[in-house]
């Protein structure tokens, strides 16, 4: 038999928070339990820095923009209206089909997830931990924790797949907030008794184990309103709190995790039915010139769009810049076209294959953005011009949910949101600690123990984390 796969998600905690409280001792139990683990101290997410765009990179080793998902809602140009996961969308039937026989799923049968968005195994629902989560209770961590051992006692799965949900609270506290850091500190003291129930079903230590977070968030105080910002435009854009077919329309705006923005042009000539392309972008009658006309709003730090099949632009407010991609040879380059960096990268510009870009850019204000902003715009569900919003700002709208007060949002490239941590630990798992890694890495560790490194080898993931 394989040997079992126990994946424990904690949702939206930040990992510069939590690396600190294990670096320093303050996470006892979790440090003894990966004494002879691994840890990555910076694993670099998936853009958008939402929990779909995570675990579609999970599970599979890709990008947001290969996996097809890009956050919790998109614009469907085919059937001109916003479609929504928790409403009139399914992630499991929007994943891209050509990777579902490639998953974590398809390598491993008999898993049971809970917490999971994308429903392909079997899925537990708990509605007194939906219901913890809902009103910001840290019962939640006891409570998951509590039927997570159960679901291993009872009924040994092949995987076992669960989040722990931090989001409300962090976004309603902050960041690193006294609740998020009592809900680590929480998921500490317990943990002890999901091992103890895993040793017991699986047998002591028989497992692979992975404790990780999808993303971080980031600090906000200001919203930018983006439906409101194209109506004053003059645009006529879906109205994002009806989700109906708006023939009249001619664009759509929204953001996922309220950090990362999507933007949908009908073409002038053709409507829906054809993208307006890069030279339309740059140049929509009557309104000039979409991405610099973006960037001179103070809530919007870049805006990309893609330029051809091979390269991306990068805009802000200051300068102007293009990333690459070289098929033949697998490498990207960055350089800036006009102005200053809009990255801020400070890196000389060359090509360079996606392992040299994450080396070079994981503790960088916007981590692996070169490689992962490419990747975005493989999918239809993209819009035309993605933004990332401006430090202290996100793009909330007045229908959504209403938040006590929201101190910090998610879903954009900064280093806050995107960098979280890995702690693994298994019979084949070897004792070191790293700097960096991706976390769909994840991916190809447990490929590799399923006799499955080819499937890993076609995706981004990489594997670091087993003995030779
Ligand atoms: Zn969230």
């Amino acid at each position: 038999m394989q040997t079992p796969v126990v994946l424990v998600w904690l949702d939206c905690v930040a990992g510069d928070l939590f690396v600190e409280m294990y670096k320093k001792g303050y996470l006892e139990n979790l440090v003894e339990i990966f004494e002879e683990g691994f840890f990555v101290e910076n694993a670099v997410s998936c853009f958008p820095t939402v929990s779909e765009a995570a675990e579609g990179g999970i599970i599979s080793g890709f990008f947001s923009g290969e996996t097809n998902m890009v956050g919790e809602r998109y614009f469907s140009r085919k059937q001109q209206r916003i479609k929504h996961y928790k409403f009139n969308a399914r992630a499991e039937k929007d994943f891209n089909p050509k990777l579902r026989r490639k998953t974590l799923d398809a390598i491993i049968e008999n898993s049971v997830a809970m917490g999971r968005i994308i429903h392909i195994s079997e899925e537990v629902v708990d509605l007194i931990a939906t219901r913890y989560e809902r009103e910001g209770s840290l019962k939640i961590v006891e409570r998951r924790i509590e039927i997570a051992s159960k679901i291993a006692a009872e009924k040994k799965p092949n995987m076992l797949f669960f989040t722990i949900s931090a989001d409300y609270i962090s976004h309603v506290y902050g960041r690193r907030s006294n609740m998020v850091k009592r809900f680590i500190k929480r998921f500490d003291e317990l943990f002890p008794y999901l091992i103890e129930a895993l040793d017991e079903a699986y047998g002591n230590g028989n497992y692979l184990l992975f404790v990780f977070s999808d993303h971080g968030s980031a600090n906000v105080s200001k919203h930018l309103d983006l439906p409101a910002f194209l109506s004053e435009e003059g645009f006529n854009p879906a109205i994002p709190d009806l989700l109906i077919e708006r023939r009249e329309t001619n664009s759509a705006a929204l953001s996922n995790g309220r950090r990362i923005g999507l933007l949908y042009f009908a073409h002038p000539e053709y409507g829906w039915r054809r993208r307006p392309g890069y030279k339309v972008l740059r140049n929509y009658p009557g309104k000039g010139d979409l991405l610099k006309l973006l960037v001179q709003e103070e809530g919007i730090e870049q805006a990309f769009a893609r330029k051809d099949r091979r390269s991306v632009v990068v805009v802000s407010r200051e300068g102007e810049g293009i990333i690459e991609y070289d098929s033949r040879s697998d490498k990207y380059r960055y350089r800036v076209v006009s102005g200053s960096d809009p990255l801020n990268y400070e890196i000389e510009s060359r090509w360079m294959s996606e392992e040299e870009w994450l080396k070079a850019t994981y503790d960088k204000e916007y981590p692996d953005a070169v490689v992962q902003i490419y990747n975005i715009f493989k999918t239809e569900n993209c819009g035309d011009i993605v933004l990332n919003a401006a430090s202290g700002w996100d793009f909330w709208e007045p229908w959504d949910i209403p938040y006590p007060e929201l101190k910090a949002s998610h879903g954009g490239l900064s280093r806050d949101e995107m960098v979280t941590f890995i702690l693994a630990k298994g019979p084949k798992i070897r004792k070191s600690e790293i700097g960096y890694s991706r976390l769909i890495d994840i991916f190809a560790t447990i490929a590799a123990c399923y006799n499955m490194r080819e499937i890993a080898a076609d995706s981004h993931a990489t594997e670091r984390m087993l003995k030779q």
